[in-house]
Order: C-alpha cells, then sequence, then structure tokens
C-alpha cells in the first residue's frame, strides 16, 4: 500500500489523479488532499476519499472546512497555510506526492517533497521553469524520484531507455520533439488574436484543463513553458529541442536517436494516461482511458508552429537561452498578464507584449538561493502589474462581434 498525497486535489489533475486511484483501492491509499480555499470544492471530496489530512492554503477556508467536517464522522485532520502544505508533502508516511498546484505557488510544497526523497509526481511544469537548477540540484541530492505527469514529458520519459532517471543525459539521442496542438486558436489570422475573449481561449479543441493552463495552450506560452520543462527534465540544450505542432493530439511526443529511430508515445488527449503511468512506474497499471482507435482516428498530421502569430514561442526559448534569472521573470510576467486577460482587462495580444517587457527590464543573474529566485519573480510580478495597468488604461477589450 502506497501512501498519496496529492496537491491541487480540487483541480483538473487532482480529480483525474483521484479517478485513477479510485481504480486501485488495493494499492493506493490517500494521505493528503489540499487546495487553495476553495471549501465547497474540497468538502466533497474528503467526505468521498477520507483522507488522514485536508490541508486550505487559506486559513480561514480551513476553518472553515473544520466546522463543516465536525460532527460528519471520520478522523480527516484539518491543516492551514503553506506550512500544512509543506507538511502533508514531507511526512515520513508518505511515498508519493502528486504536485498539482497551478503556478508559482506550487514551487515550495514540491520542493518539500523533493527535499524529503519522496516519489515525486510532477504536474506543476511552473515550478521547474522558476527554480530548474535548484530544483534538479535538489533531486540528485535528496535521491528523490522524478516522474513527469506534463502528457508530453511523460510521453519523452516512456521513450527514452527503462533505466533512464530525469535530470541526467539521455545516451544516443539526438533531438526531442515536443508535440503541441496548437490550441484553440492555430488558425486564427494574426488581426483576430486581438479580439479573442478568454471563454474562447478556455475551450481547448483536444483536452480539458484548468483556467491557466488553458490560456498558455491558447498563447502557446504552455509549449514555451514546456520547453523549458523538458531541458531540465532531460539535462538537454534547447537547441536540441523542436516543437511541432500536431493538432490531433494523439503523438505526445516523440524522441529522436543518433541512429535515425524516432519513437513516439501515443494515446488519447487525457492525463490519466500518464497519471497512472507515472503512478505505476517501472510498472503498468489500468487508468480508465478508452483504447485509441487509429483507423478511426484516420489522420496524424504535423505542421510548423508559428512564432509570429504566437511570440511566446520565441520569448521562452530567448528566456531559456539567456538562462538565470530570465525563465523566472518569464513564468511571473506570464502568470500575471494571463490573471489579467482572464479577468477581462487585457487583451489576448497584450499577454506576450507584457511578457516581452518584463524579460527586457530583467537583469541576468544566476541565483543560488530560493530566496533570490522569490525576489526575481516579486521583481517581476511588480513590472508586470505596471505593464498590465498601461494595458488595462488603453480600455478594455470589446466583445467579438461574431
Ligand atoms: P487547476 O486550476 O484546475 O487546479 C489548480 C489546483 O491548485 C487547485 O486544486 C487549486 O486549489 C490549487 N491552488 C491554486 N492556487 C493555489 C495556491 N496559491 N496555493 C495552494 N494551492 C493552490 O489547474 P490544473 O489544470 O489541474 O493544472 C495544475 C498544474 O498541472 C499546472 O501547473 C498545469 O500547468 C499542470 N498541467 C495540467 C494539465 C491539465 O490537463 N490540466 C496538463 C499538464 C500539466
Ligand atoms: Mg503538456
Amino acid at each position: 500500500m502506497k501512501a498519496v498525497t496529492i496537491l491541487g486535489a480540487t483541480g483538473s489533475i487532482g480529480r483525474s489523479t483521484l479517478a485513477v486511484l479510485a481504480g486501485h483501492p488495493d494499492r493506493y491509499r490517500l494521505h493528503a488532499l489540499t487546495a487553495n480555499d476553495n471549501v465547497a470544492a474540497l468538502l466533497p471530496l474528503v467526505l468521498a476519499h477520507r483522507p488522514r489530512f485536508a490541508v486550505l492554503r487559506d486559513e480561514a477556508a480551513a476553518r472553515e472546512l473544520k466546522a463543516a467536517l465536525s460532527g460528519q464522522g471520520g478522523t480527516t485532520r484539518v491543516l492551514a497555510g503553506a506550512a500544512g502544505l509543506e507538511e502533508v508533502a514531507a511526512d515520513a508516511e508518505v511515498d508519493v506526492v502528486m504536485a498539482a498546484i497551478v503556478g508559482a505557488a506550487g514551487l515550495a510544497p514540491t520542493l518539500a517533497a523533493v527535499h524529503s526523497g519522496k516519489q515525486v509526481l510532477l504536474a506543476n511544469k511552473e515550478s521547474l521553469v522558476m527554480a530548474g537548477a535548484l530544483f534538479m540540484e535538489a533531486v540528485s541530492a535528496s535521491g528523490s524520484t522524478l516522474l513527469p505527469v506534463d502528457s508530453e514529458h511523460n510521453a519523452i520519459f516512456q521513450c527514452l531507455p527503462r533505466d533512464y532517471r530525469c535530470g541526467t543525459s539521455p545516451q544516443g539521442v539526438r533531438r526531442i520533439l515536443l508535440t503541441g496542438s496548437g490550441g484553440p486558436f492555430r488558425t486564427h489570422a494574426a488581426e483576430a488574436l486581438d479580439q479573442v475573449t478568454p471563454a474562447e481561449a478556455c475551450a481547448h479543441p483536444n483536452w480539458s484543463m484548468g483556467p491557466k493552463i488553458s490560456v498558455d495552450s491558447a498563447t502557446m506560452m504552455n509549449k514555451g513553458l514546456e520547453l523549458i520543462e523538458a531541458c531540465w527534465l532531460f539535462a538537454t540544450e534547447h537547441q536540441a529541442i523542436d516543437i511541432v505542432v500536431h493538432p490531433q493530439s494523439i503523438v505526445h511526443s516523440m524522441v529522436e536517436y543518433v541512429d535515425g529511430s524516432v519513437l513516439a508515445q501515443l494515446g488519447q488527449p487525457d492525463m490519466r494516461t500518464p497519471i497512472a503511468s507515472a503512478l505505476a512506474w517501472p510498472r503498468r497499471m489500468s487508468s480508465g482511458v478508452s483504447p485509441l482507435d487509429l483507423i478511426a482516428q484516420g489522420r496524424l498530421e504535423f505542421e510548423a508552429p508559428d512564432e509570429l502569430r504566437f511570440p511566446c514561442l520565441r520569448l521562452a526559448r530567448q528566456a531559456i537561452a539567456a538562462g538565470g534569472s530570465l525563465p523566472t521573470a518569464l513564468n511571473a510576467a506570464n502568470e500575471v498578464a494571463v490573471a489579467a486577460f482572464l479577468e477581462q482587462r487585457i487583451r489576448f495580444t497584450s499577454i506576450p507584449a507584457i511578457i516581452e517587457q518584463v524579460l527586457a527590464a530583467t537583469e541576468v543573474r544566476m541565483p543560488t538561493s530560493l530566496a533570490e529566485v522569490e525576489q526575481v519573480d516579486a521583481a517581476a510580478r511588480r513590472e508586470a502589474r505596471s505593464a498590465v495597468e498601461a494595458c488595462a488604461g488603453q480600455g478594455r477589450f470589446t466583445q467579438p462581434t461574431i
């Protein structure tokens, strides 16, 4: 029986993880479920799964959850705040931590799991983008087993030799081919992107995901963040990683070897597959995902990404090429700009413009501690907020007429 903590249990990845675990009650028990501040979302999960701990980052929400649970039977203990998140990530009883908090907030609890040598299933790509060098140093120092959950990175991992461990250079690899659907605006004209709404940006053609990553997919910053994530996970230079647009999202990524072999992992666009693959590694177990019918699928297409319509790809490459503080600033600026777009304060096309402005204002230096990473993150957020104010001052965007 392995004990599992799910950081970000109320989210899209958190719920898919609970769905996979529900199929294997003989192998896993839930140690902790965590969320940000949404009591209404966490309460039913706690009542259904009865974990040992439930954690809310928000202290007032945690008090509310505690009150709601009293008299309901069960022995779930409620914890609160950053300390509560880190406690259930690092607890000696825990074997596996699913890191599925969205954004920079995931870094500290995920690092706590890494430091205590857990098997860490990483969905929270932002923590690697923000602090890749420190994160991977912690993985190698603690002996933690890092397993990628992001579908592309999970695919790449599956295409690497069986004894491959994240953070080491894979032998005989010439290139990594990172696939992406191109998002909901893949075929939009550049001029049309100015008027797209948050609802349209969140309507992904193939994947059902949380709002932040949905907007990232629409700007293609998701692929930019994944490029940086892949550089760290697979100890690979960004020049050896090509982005390939694949609208059907059936091939989840590929590895090209020096002998010309190209290995690909295919499957339905359903996160339960990479989640089950990481949970059961190095073995296999069922995920509840229906089999892939390639004949019904018929066609698999591939095309080059367009960095003119989707400048976030270029900005992410620029950030990882410069290294150090730039990926941290890229991630922070993106989080601020995406939140402002979701609140309808800025246009879709202002997202890359704001990030570019923040990158230009960020001095390239090599943070050597988490405190330094957090300083860079905070400075970039300040810069991005003032850029948002300047854009928002130009007026709310008007809804498209069609
Ligand atoms: P989501 O918005 O659906 O869920 C986010 C979770 O994080 C929620 O449980 C929320 O309560 C928690 N959270 C948010 N802010 C927090 C904070 N400040 N402190 C503590 N907890 C907080 O997001 P998601 O789509 O499930 O994505 C989660 C992560 O997985 C992201 O990093 C995303 O990039 C990555 N990812 C998601 C998918 C997907 O299909 N959804 C695929 C690949 C990678
Ligand atoms: Mg992905």
